[in-house]
């Protein structure tokens, strides 16, 4: 516990200047009526800060502000929003401590987990950085010789960018970096669990020189109220959300009646498969990566590890011994490896899926509990031999939960990794090269690791399949989502 004390030091200089206040048209504006709403911290329970509780009114003056901008931004010189978005780069990099400790203390991840995330999260300036100068486009005759085809693309226009709580730096930079890039203005809406590094990153933003109204922050408590009234607005041109498909379903109906863009990064049930052949050691580790990063709360999240009969019994043994030796606690704390849940009825979902799973007949080789409070912790838990069936196999399990199931053919494994509607990530374990090009082809996911555990990176292409989403983010399909195709025919 001897981190403890500098670490609570540090956590007081974490927090934002302008926690209280919503970004809007470049200036720090208190809600309507003034009106806050707490953030508190979920390792603890204890109450972090204030957010400005943004009305519909004040969701809408803050799209006033993106139309506002949306020109003058459009017309700025690639180079000039590139050059930003690179400064925006340097001065996260170089203030990632401060980041990261906001995050831990709002979110509850291991704080070297944090610092990953802001490394991952800056990454996406910089990609896009690079990307705003090399947006490109074609130019040729038409084939009957009587004009010339000129096709390029312009920014899709402001957008509504609405992001979760888990990763709550990474899901903002990833799409306000294209954004910018692309010459769109935003009004972002950050995680009411999650709202305060937005808030700082907003000010960084300051600090680098963007111009007023190019980024607008909207804190709420009334997500769907606010959104709902943003969306209806006849100015704006697009919506791109991370969340769950509960809520991603809801939206594209709402986007329909606009027939807004839309990108949809929604939620998975990644498969983890690992065959006779695999190298153990890689497998194991990439297993820990796939399902305790981010204490189990990831899109990307392995949610059901589906072994080989001949390997089973030695994978769950090696697994079970590392998942013991985690170290439960405030991610504030050296040594600590394994953080809280968001909150308590996070504990509450993921407990009721171990029960389940144990009533139809799985064991508990590992956990299995709630932990007392303070704080919402949930035992790192693993089950073995899960039954068709249990709702952990079919649910997105968002939690420290590792459920083994075996199986004894290749194809068998193919079916049970797609019988599921997400389409998100998926993962596989061999050392025969056939069979890994086979899998490619045969996972039905947006993004497939195979012999690792940790797919994301910024020059890559990111998205789901089915009902986990559609659209692309990060590589370079990640700057289309924000730009339109542009035709024109020049006659001979
Ligand atoms: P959530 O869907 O409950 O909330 C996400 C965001 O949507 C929050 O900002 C929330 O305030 C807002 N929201 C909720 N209801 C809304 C409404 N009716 N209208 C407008 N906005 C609304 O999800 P969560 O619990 O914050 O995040 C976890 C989910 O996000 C998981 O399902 C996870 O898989 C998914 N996720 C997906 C990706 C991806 O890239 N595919 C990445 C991270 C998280």
């Amino acid at each position: 516990m001897s981190g403890v004390a500098p670490a609570r030091a540090a956590a007081a200089s974490a927090l934002p200047a302008h926690t209280g206040e919503l970004f809007v048209g470049g200036t720090w504006v208190a809600a309507e009526g003034g009106r806050t709403s707490a953030v508190d911290n979920p390792a603890t329970g204890g109450f972090l800060a204030d957010v400005a509780d943004a009305s519909v009114a004040d969701g809408i003056a803050a799209v006033d502000a993106a139309v506002a901008a949306s020109e003058g931004w459009a017309a700025t010189p690639a180079r000039d929003r590139a050059e930003l978005l690179r400064r925006a780069f340097d001065l996260l990099t170089e203030r990632r401590e401060r980041f990261a400790t906001l995050i831990t203390l709002e979110m509850g991840k291991p704080l070297a987990e944090a610092r990953a995330e802001v490394t991952y999260a800056a990454e996406f300036l910089r990609w896009f950085a690079e990307e705003a100068p090399r947006i490109s486009g074609r130019y040729g005759p038409n084939p009957e010789g009587t004009g010339t085809v000129v096709v390029g693309h312009r920014p899709v226009g402001p957008c509504l960018l609405i992001t979760p709580w888990n990763f709550p730096l990474a899901m903002a930079t990833r799409k306000i970096g294209p954004a910018l890039a692309a010459g769109c203005t935003v009004v972002i809406k950050p995680a009411e669990q999650t709202p305060l590094t937005t808030l700082l990153f907003a000010e960084l933003l300051v600090e680098v020189g963007l111009p007023a109204g190019v980024v607008n922050v909207v804190t709420t408590g009334s997500a769907a109220a606010v959104c709902a009234q943003i969306m209806a607005d006849p100015r704006l041109r697009k919506v791109s959300f991370t969340g769950s498909t509960q809520v991603g379903r809801i939206l594209i109906a709402q986007a329909a009646q606009n027939v807004l863009r839309t990108s949809m990064e929604l939620g998975g049930n990644a498969p983890f498969l690992v065959f006779d052949d695999a190298d153990l050691d890689a497998a194991v580790d990439g297993a820990m990566q796939a399902k305790f990063r981010n204490i189990g709360q990831a899109c990307i999240a392995a949610n059901r590890f589906l072994v080989h009969r001949a390997v089973a019994g030695e994978f769950t043994e090696r697994v079970v011994e590392r998942v013991g030796a985690m170290i439960m606690g405030d991610g504030l704390t050296d040594g600590v490896t394994i953080g809280p849940l968001i909150d308590d009825r996070a504990c509450a979902r993921v407990h009721r899926l171990v029960t389940d799973a144990v009533d139809r007949g799985a064991e508990v080789l590992l956990g299995g509990h709630e932990v007392s409070g303070p704080g919402s912790f949930y035992e790192p838990t693993v089950l073995g031999e899960v039954p068709a069936g249990s709702a952990v196999l079919s649910e997105e399990i968002f939690g420290p939960v590792l459920a083994v199931v075996p199986f004894d053919t290749e194809d068998e494994a193919v079916a049970l990794a797609n019988d599921t509607e997400f389409g998100l990530a998926s993962y596989a374990f061999t050392t025969d090269l056939s069979r890994a090009h086979r899998l490619i082809d045969r996972l039905e996911t947006g993004l497939t690791g195979i012999n690792t555990g940790a797919v994301s990176n910024a020059a890559a292409p990111f998205g789901g399949i089915k009902q986990s989403g559609f659209g692309r983010e990060g590589g370079i399909e990640g700057i289309h989502e924000y730009l339109s195709v542009k035709y024109s025919l020049i006659s001979r």
